[in-house]
């Protein structure tokens, strides 16, 4: 069966790469990746002489010959884990669509380690991603006012500062964030404070950021039970029914049921 392997590479740090993604690398006819320039180092550094055909957002008709001309083939994007904020998932489809086995190796990734390293809560976490540019954005941000899990942003350097300032909109200065930059490189930090201290703190960032962004507390909407009850008692309902009226609309058993014991009374 024809088969397409996704293979995780290094984010900085080449002896990152697994040894399983090393003999794929060597067995397949051919490696498809982002950047030729970039695998080729890899590669090279692990003397592996496997031919690179570069694949990416701008090629699709390359990707439609590749997998129509060879049965084992991997592929490798810049960085990280290929699908996750780059053209991976799109040659998946593609390799499905064309009854290929798709297989994704386990291996790096730049937002689990910087998750764990930020010290914040990760028993719940939502990956975001880039945020878009354009009204997009400002959809996206809106819906994070409603976010209680931890949230995990890729962004660009030069784009950091001004979103950064748009989170600060959304959580105020004092919300906790981390941010985690070049990972595994010479320069490895995680910073670790408030939405204002970074903004502060990264004037003129440099180097590959990961933003990790504490979980919001959302006040809980807890329905008016009084005036719930009144309203629904108006209509009649026996203590029971009004009970299971007032359960549905979200009051809590206990108070749905002492609301239903005080109309029986009545
Ligand atoms: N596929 C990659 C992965 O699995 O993480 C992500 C590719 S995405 C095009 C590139 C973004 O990942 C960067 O802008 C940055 O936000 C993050 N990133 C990649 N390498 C990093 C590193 N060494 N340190 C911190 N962030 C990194």
């Amino acid at each position: 069966m024809r088969k397409l392997v996704l293979v995780p590479t290094p984010i900085g740090h080449l002896a990152d790469v697994t040894l399983r993604a090393l003999e794929v690398l060597r067995q397949v006819e051919v490696v498809a990746c982002e950047d030729t320039r970039r695998t080729a180092k890899l590669l090279r550094h692990y003397g592996i002489a496997t031919p690179l055909v570069r694949v990416d957002q701008h090629t699709p008709d390359r990707a439609e010959r590749l997998l129509e001309e060879h049965a084992y083939v991997a592929y490798a994007s810049d960085a990280g884990t290929p699908g996750i904020s780059d053209p991976g998932a799109e040659l998946v489809a593609r390799a499905l669509a064309k009854g290929f086995r798709v297989e994704v190796l386990p291996g790096p990734t730049a937002f689990v380690p910087a998750l764990v390293a930020s010290g914040l809560p990760t028993a719940r976490f939502v990956f975001e991603g880039f945020l878009p540019t354009g009204r997009a954005r400002r959809r996206r941000l809106e819906a994070l006012t409603h976010e209680e899990r931890t949230v995990v942003l890729y962004e660009a350097p030069h784009r950091l500062a001004r979103t950064l300032d748009d989170l600060i909109a959304i959580y105020g200065p004092d919300h906790p964030v981390a941010l985690a930059r070049e990972l595994s490189k010479k320069h490895e930090e995680v910073w670790r404070g408030t939405l204002a201290a970074a903004r502060a703190r990264f004037e003129r960032p440099r180097g590959e950021f990961v933003i990790v962004l504490g979980p919001r507390e959302v006040p809980e909407e807890r329905p008016d039970a009084a005036a719930l009850a009144a309203e629904l008692g108006e209509a009649g309902l026996s203590g029971r029914a009004l009970a299971e009226a007032l359960e549905a609309r979200g009051v809590p058993r206990n108070e749905a049921r002492r609301w239903a014991y005080r109309k029986e009374k009545a």
